[in-house]
Order: structure tokens, then C-alpha cells, then sequence
């Protein structure tokens, strides 16, 4: 079990560490393996499984984890996602214009785009390759780990209106820099071949023929402010809770809980969840199906069981208080959010909440409420897909942070340790 003055500094070197959602969850299985927990694959059919710790990847984006019992009655769950906005490289990315070297992107989820501008850059992802002269297909993961690229702002001598609200041009504006050059056709796949080499030691004659790559900022997560209350960082949406919620399943002993415990780290719930790893697709359900394969026995477990899907929630911003509903005003190092939403763009109902609140308080944790004002819109999260899904009793809550999609965002190292607190708690109750 991690103490509380190591929680944030090792919380920002997992986010440092997972620069995509292929990191996030393969540095999970490490984490896994090492505490014992036994890979399971779809691709076979299971026997009823033991009672013991196990997980199932899909994609290698998202991951079940949990510890089973022979006779429990409940299946205790948290859900968090893997992925957060940023930049994705096309397909056909290359881009000549003069003697500058381009890489064209698409818009992956709802980015706060012009932090993006002036950053050291990265590049992650996952690539898929074959030896020549073979067509057996290769997945690996690749991280260039330093700055390769940026995306420089506009000079404002050029555009005297700069300050003033401005759209961002997702086309032609959002087009990272990588190299001044000769080359009429700058090879971007001879370059991810060439990375692929340096990282592990594969043969000379290798090709790269599709990519999942992603960029992201090169500045690793950092703890800031005078007292170092601060984490600051790209991605905190979501791997805060991806991270807390894996230590809950690590820290959760099998001897002492005497419930199903089960973590669910799902990709794509920044473009809506609507995929065969997202929220809304088959994957969660296609895992109790097996465990469970007696449909009433399954819904009898599913009726008595409680999802926590945690995301971060906004703090009140200290420069824009009034995007706030005054009596809803979630502050930094105050606790968790729990998240309400009269037209269940939050899955939370007050028998959830109430649920919730008793928890925190055997966790000794601060519990604040959030509701968006009734002339913005609301975000959403995984909570209610997955209690329409499979019907179970939900409650989305999450750290209160800033700046939430941006390339960096805010958060306090102490409501991370309650994150922890908390989940830790609600998978092992009888400890606390
Ligand atoms: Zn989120």
C-alpha cells in the first residue's frame, strides 16, 4: 500500500509513464502481474474460474481486473477511462510546405486546443509491423520520450487580434513541426521503424504498415505551487483515476474482502464510448456473461452490487467563479465531487450518493457536491452507459480539477490521496 507523501509523486509517473492509453494499461498489467493477478484471454473459453486475481485486455487499450470469491454476492466495481483528448497522426500524415517537415493530425476527443500551441511535443503510440519476406503481423508500443515537435504559434505582429476570441482552425492551424529539410518526401515510416529499432532489438529489415501514434506533451507531470499542493500534468482525465483505481485492486486482500472486487479502465469515452473497448460497447458485459454464465444468478449479483465510475470533476476556477452554480462550487484539496444530474448525464441517484457519503466517511474523507449551472451544458462520463448496460446501481464522482481537456491539467495532490482512500475502502471495508 502506498503511504500519502508518496501517492502524488508516484500518480505523476504513472501519467508520466503512460503517455497513451496502450502505456496506461500495459504499465497496469505490469503492476498486475507483479501482485500475482493472472492474465485471462477472450480468445478461449473458460472453465468457472477459481476463486483469485485475474484480468482481460481488449486492444491493449482497455482492461477488467479483479479478484473473484466462490460464494460472494456482490460484484463492488470502479470504472475509469484510459483515454484523454489530443492529437492524432493521420494515416498519410506527411506534410511538405517549403523546406518544413509536417505531420497532419486529427482532433482526438473535445481538446482544449491553443495549449497546444508553443509545447514540446512527443510522440506515442502503438505500431503494427512485419519482418520482410513475412506476414506475420507485429503490435509494439513506441514512445519517443523527447521533444520532436511543436506547434508555433503566429507572431502578433502577423495577427494583431490574437488576444481576442479567435477560432482555432482544426485543419490548416493544428499542424505540428518536426524538421526543416531537403527531402522531397520526408519516409514518417521509416522513421517509426527506425524508433521501433532503438527500443527493442529487432531485425534491420523490418516494416511499419499502420500506426495508432499520438502526441502529447514532453514536459513530464510536475507537483507545483508554493507548497507543492499542486499536480500538474497532461491526462490527470483520467489516469488519476485509473491509477487509484488499480492501487484499490492491488491494495484489496483476498483474504479480507469477502465480495467480488472489479476495476474497469475503458478507452474511448472521450468520442463517446460507442466501440467494441468503450463503455457502451460489449466488453463489461461480456466478461460477467462468463463468470456468471446463469443469467438470474448474474442480475441477483449485478442488483446487489455498487459501480463507482470515477472522472474528474471542475473546481471552481479562481478567475471564473461564476461559471459555478454558487450553492456548487467544488474546491481544490476539499475532497471528492460527487456528480448530480437531473437529466442523467451522471448516473447518480440520492440512494447512491447516500451510499457514497457513508463510505467516505469511514475513509475520513470530504465529500462536495457538483451540478452544472441550468444555462450551460453538462459533460458526461462511462457512469451511465454502463449502469443502462447492465443495470447497476451507479454513482459518478471524481477529484475536482482545472482546466480539465487541456494539455496540461490541474489538480490537488491531497484529493488524489482521497481518490485512493476511498476506493481502497470500498473494496476492503472490514480493514477500515
Ligand atoms: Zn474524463
Amino acid at each position: 500500500m502506498i503511504a500519502e507523501k508518496q501517492y502524488a509523486p508516484e500518480l505523476a509517473n504513472f501519467i508520466g509513464s503512460s503517455p497513451t492509453a496502450f502505456h496506461a494499461v500495459a504499465l497496469a498489467v505490469d503492476l498486475l502481474k507483479k501482485n500475482g493477478f493472472e492474465q485471462l484471454d477472450e480468445k478461449e473459453t473458460w472453465e468457472r474460474l477459481p476463486a483469485g486475481k485475474y484480468f482481460v485486455l481488449r486492444n491493449e487499450s482497455s482492461l477488467i481486473g479483479f479478484i473473484w470469491q466462490d460464494r460472494a454476492k456482490s460484484v463492488e466495481m470502479i470504472g475509469a477511462h484510459t483515454d484523454s483528448p489530443c492529437l492524432k497522426v493521420k494515416p498519410k500524415p506527411v506534410i511538405k510546405t517549403c523546406n518544413c517537415f509536417q505531420l497532419g493530425v486529427e482532433i482526438y476527443g473535445g481538446a482544449l486546443l491553443r495549449p497546444w500551441f508553443d509545447r514540446e511535443l512527443s510522440l506515442a503510440g502503438r505500431a503494427l509491423w512485419h519482418e520482410l519476406g513475412s506476414s506475420e503481423l507485429h503490435s509494439s508500443l513506441l514512445d519517443f520520450k523527447r521533444p520532436i515537435a511543436i506547434i508555433p504559434n503566429l507572431a502578433i505582429h502577423l495577427n494583431r487580434e490574437a488576444n481576442k476570441l479567435q477560432e482555432v482552425n482544426r485543419q490548416s492551424d493544428m499542424v505540428p513541426l518536426l524538421s526543416l529539410t531537403e527531402e522531397e518526401q520526408p519516409d514518417f515510416l521509416a522513421l517509426i521503424e527506425k524508433q521501433l529499432r532503438s527500443q527493442y532489438s529487432l531485425p534491420e529489415q523490418i516494416a511499419v504498415t499502420d500506426h495508432e501514434l499520438f502526441f502529447y506533451d514532453a514536459a513530464p507531470p510536475a507537483l507545483i505551487g508554493l507548497e507543492e499542493q499542486f499536480l500538474s500534468g497532461g491526462r490527470l482525465d483520467n489516469l488519476a483515476s485509473c491509477f487509484a483505481a488499480l492501487q484499490a485492486l492491488l491494495a484489496a486482500d483476498t483474504n479480507e474482502t469477502t465480495q467480488n472486487c472489479m476495476i474497469m479502465l475503458n478507452d474511448h469515452e472521450e468520442v463517446g464510448s460507442t466501440s467494441a473497448v468503450g463503455a457502451q460497447g460489449s466488453f463489461l458485459r461480456d466478461i460477467l456473461e462468463r463468470l456468471l454464465p446463469n443469467p438470474g444468478e448474474r442480475q441477483a449479483m449485478l442488483r446487489n452490487s455498487l459501480l463507482i465510475s470515477a472522472d474528474n470533476a471542475h473546481a471552481l476556477h479562481p478567475n471564473f467563479a461564476d461559471k459555478h452554480d454558487p450553492q456548487h462550487q467544488p474546491l481544490m484539496n476539499k475532497g471528492l465531487v460527487i456528480k448530480v444530474n437531473a437529466n442523467q448525464r451522471y448516473a447518480t441517484n440520492a440512494k447512491t450518493s447516500a451510499r457514497f457519503r457513508l463510505l467516505c466517511e469511514q475513509a475520513q474523507v470530504p465529500v462536495q457536491e457538483f451540478v452544472v449551472r441550468n444555462d450551460m451544458g453538462c459533460g458526461s462520463t462511462i457512469g451511465p452507459l454502463t449502469a443502462a448496460k447492465i443495470g447497476v446501481e451507479t454513482i459518478d464522482i471524481g477529484i475536482p480539477s482545472l482546466a480539465m481537456h487541456s494539455i496540461r491539467e490541474t489538480a490537488a495532490c491531497k484529493d488524489c490521496w482521497y481518490l485512493y482512500q476511498v476506493l481502497q475502502t470500498f473494496f476492503t471495508p472490514a480493514r477500515s
